[in-house]
């Protein structure tokens, strides 16, 4: 058995359900402790971080990365226990195989295989250093996180420069697709307010539903933007919409919307504020608006970080890989915006939160390498 599956299967057969990381940490801090790397634990409120890094020299890679799950959904559904990691022919399945106990698996044995290496041993102790950053809370929140470890980092002027979030980010097969940016997520909780009344005397109320009509059209056609080179377009989308009291026969007095816009670098959420507050005035509404952003879009077009990845990835797999932002936010929303050029890449995602969660236990090897190719490419 291949040292990544190994420690893989010990990670997948702890059920850290999010928030929880129940001694994941741990086993990765005493393997990386071994390599030569300094541990910090971080506790903030419920969520266990690590922070290890061996060297002290710029410039510094980080591997971002998360030990915390997805509840595993109706247990009786899976064909193994989801916390009892099950090789069947190629196939490792458990919860957290996918998304994303593997990728630090096979950073793990990556960094200590390239620590045997006494070339690349004398290369970080002049001009280098590999952290890893480990949080308990992607899954969740996302408050004591990632996002607490940056402040910590920053209060010590550790400056990352290069950093790589094991994220599932394959379609088909490993190292098909690296994500280099995510879009943006902006959310509205709108109200439209009318004045409820007896249905049958629409004079005396104001039905909020009618109202909000016209507005909801022009929303829904608005063109936010056409995308750029990286970026899709703008995307507006209503997941939520509730006016009523439930009897047949009460004009509701409000209307309830939620929205989100996946947005590209192309607008910034102020623009999207004005341009839905716009609309909503052009329809003269009475509205109460709340917004909240969940993170702006970043971009890493190219340098060292995504060149070393995609040359990485040819080799292993002779494949040329494709440069994408699609998919929903991750923690490298908190990284980019200290400077560092952030990628993301990992196993397959077709699996990923699901029942059944699994990874093909060959690919699972070509990642280790893939990882160990890059950093090669990077400091040797
Ligand atoms: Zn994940």
């Amino acid at each position: 058995m291949s040292a990544t599956l190994e420690l893989a299967k010990q990670l997948i057969s702890i059920p850290s359900v999010t928030p929880d990381d129940l001694g994941c940490q741990k086993i990765i801090a005493d393997r990386l402790s071994n390599a030569g790397f300094e541990i910090k634990s971080l506790r903030y409120g419920e969520v266990d971080n690590l922070w290890a890094r061996y060297g002290t020299k710029s410039p510094l890679f980080v591997f971002a990365g998360h030990t915390d799950v997805v509840p595993t959904g109706p247990v009786e559904q899976w064909h193994s226990d989801p916390f009892t990691p099950t090789v069947s022919g190629n196939v490792l399945t458990g919860r957290g195989s996918a998304d994303m106990k593997s990728s630090i698996a096979a950073m793990v044995c990556a960094c200590e295989v390239l620590l045997e290496n006494n070339q690349a041993i004398s290369a970080l102790q002049t001009a280098g250093s590999i952290g890893f950053l480990i949080t308990s809370d992607e899954e969740g929140p996302a408050v004591d996180g990632t996002v607490k470890v940056i402040e910590y980092l920053e209060s010590r002027h550790e400056k990352i420069d290069w950093c790589l979030v094991g994220e599932p980010t394959s379609t088909n097969t490993v190292g098909d697709v690296i994500k280099n940016g995510r879009r943006g997520s902006f959310s509205g909780d709108l109200t439209i307010h009318g004045v409820q009344g007896h249905i049958a005397y629409p004079q005396l109320a104001q039905n909020p539903v009618h109202l909000f009509a016209g507005a909801l059209q022009d929303l829904c056609n608005e063109v936010w933007d056409n995308g750029n080179e990286f970026f899709p377009p703008t995307s507006f989308q209503i997941s939520n919409i509730h006016a009523g009291t439930g009897a047949s026969n009460v004009i509701p007095g409000d209307l309830h919307v939620q929205f989100n816009l996946r947005f590209s670098t192309e607008i910034t959420e102020q623009i999207i504020k004005q341009r839905v507050e716009n609309i909503l005035d052009n329809h003269q509404l009475k509205y109460t608006l709340n917004w909240s952003l969940s993170g702006q879009p970043f971009l890493t077009s190219g340098g060292e970080l995504v060149e070393a990845a995609k040359q990485a990835i040819k080799s292993v797999c002779n494949i040329d890989s494709e440069l994408s932002t699609a998919g929903g936010t991750s923690d490298g929303r908190f990284i980019a915006p200290t400077g560092a050029q952030v990628i993301e890449l990992g196993p397959v995602n077709e699996s990923i939160h699901k029942i059944d969660e699994n990874i093909n236990i060959t690919e699972l090897d070509k990642l280790t390498e893939i990882y160990l190719e890059t950093l090669k490419r990077l400091f040797l």
